[in-house]
């Protein structure tokens, strides 16, 4: 391994956090929990909140639902401290950082039913845990179809790392992940490597997000080590369920406010963010406009990890 993975750059200067929606869709229940989140701990810790559009799955993003988030998270008092990013213009970026892991990357020729076939088992999101088939090169004839990148061997594949909310999590990339996809058949740069990079390079030094992706985490942070970039500290926030356990979507979770609703907007807007407070365990009282519920909402973040025993941010 070489001296980059062994000896990471820590993390320097003052709090950078972000929000990072991917535009499938308007903001509903469950993004606005961590939309609220991320905002709530840039704010009790001085810092500077980003946004940044995860648009690089082009094939999935809604023509339109990028604006309309970034008109509701404005409708909700929450004005972020920078340019908007869009990773759909950030492809060279990644295209950068693909040469850098060097040979680390290898090209991968399986099919989707070679993947399902061969997969060793699923991961903890779901994804075939590939067995490296492609890994000492392609058979004859194959051209590959993805790249890959390659994890360490079993017993030197553990990683861990403390999540301010959900504490010590490990994972083992060998048995839980396998050799993961960085650039996809269809051309598309896959989301842990956009991820990665744009952390990076946008200096974020928290990441505050939905505990669906506590299981990438592990996979992200060996891309950091392997590209030299420092690990953020990380606070995954519960995941919003329906009544049957499964996770909100934009189908299940729709705000009942949009912006430019009529009538009592601040208020309808207020509702949705007191919704989503009383949900993170904030305790808030129910107030009248956008200032008096931020103004009380900061400060019950802060009390509300400090009693929880969260690690400190920056
Ligand atoms: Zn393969």
């Amino acid at each position: 391994m070489n001296s980059i993975f062994t000896n990471p750059p820590a993390l320097a200067g003052p709090y950078v956090g972000r929000f990072a929606p991917s535009p499938t869709g308007p903001l509903h229940a469950g993004s606005l929990v961590a939309a609220v989140a991320s905002y709530l701990d840039a704010r009790a810790n001085g810092g500077s909140w980003l946004i940044r559009i995860e648009d690089i799955d082009e094939g999935r993003a809604v023509p339109g639902a990028a604006q309309t988030i970034l008109e509701q998270l404005d409708w909700l008092g929450m004005h972020p401290d920078g340019e908007i990013v869009w990773q759909s213009r950030r492809k060279d970026l990644y295209q950068a950082a693909r040469e850098r892991l060097a040979e680390h990357v290898y090209g991968c020729g399986c099919n989707r039913r070679e993947i399902a076939d061969s997969r060793l088992g699923v991961g903890p999101d779901g994804a075939a845990i590939y067995p490296g088939t492609c890994r000492h090169g392609l058979a004859p004839g194959r051209a590959a179809r993805s790249l890959r990148l390659r994890v360490p061997e079993p017993g030197q594949d553990v990683i861990t790392f403390t999540d301010r909310f959900a504490g010590t999590v490990s994972q083992r990339l060998a048995i839980e992940s396998g050799d993961f996809v960085l650039k996809r058949a269809d051309g598309y740069w896959a989301y842990q490597l956009a991820v990665v990079v744009d952390d990076a390079a946008q200096g974020v030094t928290d990441v505050v997000r939905g505990a669906d992706l506590l299981d990438s985490t592990p996979r992200q942070i060996y891309l950091q080590r392997l590209l030299g970039a420092p690990t953020p500290r990380y606070l995954h926030v519960p995941v919003v369920r329906n009544a049957n356990g499964e996770k909100l979507s934009k189908q299940t979770g729709a705000l009942a406010v949009q912006p430019g609703a009529r009538g009592n907007s601040e208020g309808a807007a207020v509702a949705a963010l007191l919704k989503a407070a009383r949900f993170l365990g904030l305790d808030v009282a129910a107030p009248s406009t956008l200032d008096a519920f931020w103004q009380q909402a900061v400060p019950a973040w802060a009390r509300l990890l400090a009693e929880r025993g969260a690690p400190a941010a920056a």
